[in-house]
């Protein structure tokens, strides 16, 4: 996988060379290149930023360093599109986030055979967006080339990402939660971690990216893990993990999966598929309160 990382403190990524994106780099597995804005420029002063049209505060990223940079990076020629910068910007986005949501869940439920596809995402971290996911990294981890834009300041140019979709890229836009940062850089390393964890061979052991929080078809938080000592401080690791009976240790993290997501992310079992639930499964969501009998678990 290849990824493009432009930032104004492309220093910033000098951590992604530590621990197991580092040896991926190293095994090359992903290459990354982290590029910095300022060379896109032409002024003495090397600016990204001017003052936002309509007034207000703080300074927005300009279109012409982005682009200039972009392209280059994308391989395409300048041009002119025709689109409404006011209802397109909006109509698009939500289109685009439909179809990838949809196309995501698709691809989160045949994880193993979707094949890599070659067409570049360009993706542009935004605290207004959509919220990044677990769907959202399965899906990018089978593309073969991502370009990410960290945003500074009050942001970027809105139609910066508007022209780059009129010009049949596969724009993406992503918040990671409800809050704001100073730019871009930390939520771009938010997102290539999530994506490049999945690829294969990425992981020691595969098996430890199969049953997390999050993952595959009927997703739930994952139960609690505890090593040794079996008694530490006090605190002792439940009896039945040290049974030895794989069944009932299963059937015990399942129940620890399910008590733990509904308590918080009932959402998470409200989503879940009641046919793909096991008789002990249905049982135990019945006694947290939830009626399995429909497509969807229902609170009771
Ligand atoms: N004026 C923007 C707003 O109120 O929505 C905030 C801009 S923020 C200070 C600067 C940049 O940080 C953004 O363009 C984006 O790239 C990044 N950023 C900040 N918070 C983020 C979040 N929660 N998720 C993703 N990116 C974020």
């Amino acid at each position: 996988m290849k990824i493009d990382i432009v930032s104004v403190f492309p220093e910033y990524f000098e951590v992604l060379n530590l621990s197991l994106l580092g040896k991926a780099q190293e095994k090359g597995l992903v290459e990354v290149t982290a590029h910095n804005l300022r060379d896109w420029t032409h002024d003495v002063h090397h600016s990204v930023d001017d003052t936002p049209v309509g007034g207000g505060a703080g300074m927005v990223m300009k279109p012409e360093v982005w682009s200039e940079c972009l392209d280059e990076l994308l391989h395409l020629e300048p041009t002119t599109v025709t689109c409404d910068s006011t209802a397109d910007a909006d109509d698009t986005a939500s289109a685009d986030a439909a179809e990838s949501a949809e196309s995501a869940t698709e691809i989160a439920a045949n994880a193993d055979t979707v094949p890599a596809t070659d067409r570049p995402v360009l993706i542009f971290p935004n605290p207004s967006a959509p919220l990044f996911t677990q769907q959202d990294a399965t899906e990018l981890s089978h593309a073969n080339h991502l370009l990410f834009g960290c945003g500074r300041y009050e942001g970027y140019d809105a139609r910066i990402p508007q022209y780059y979709r009129a010009q049949g890229v596969d724009v993406r836009e992503y918040s990671i939660g409800d809050y704001v940062l100073n730019g871009g850089e930390v939520a771009v390393s938010v997102m290539l971690e999530a994506i490049t964890r999945l690829l294969p061979g990425f992981m020691g052991n595969a098996a430890s990216i199969v049953e997390e929080s999050y993952t595959g078809e009927n997703a739930l938080l994952e139960h609690r893990q505890y090593t040794k000592p079996a008694d530490w401080r006090g605190i002792k690791v439940p009896d039945v993990l040290l049974s030895g009976d794989h069944a009932k240790v299963d059937r015990f993290r399942r129940d620890e999966a399910l008590a733990k997501t509904n308590k918080l992310r009932p959402d998470l079992i409200e989503a879940l598929d009641c046919s793909k639930l096991d008789k002990a499964d249905r049982k135990t969501l019945m006694a947290l309160g939830w009626e399995v009998s429909g497509a969807h678990p229902r609170q009771r």
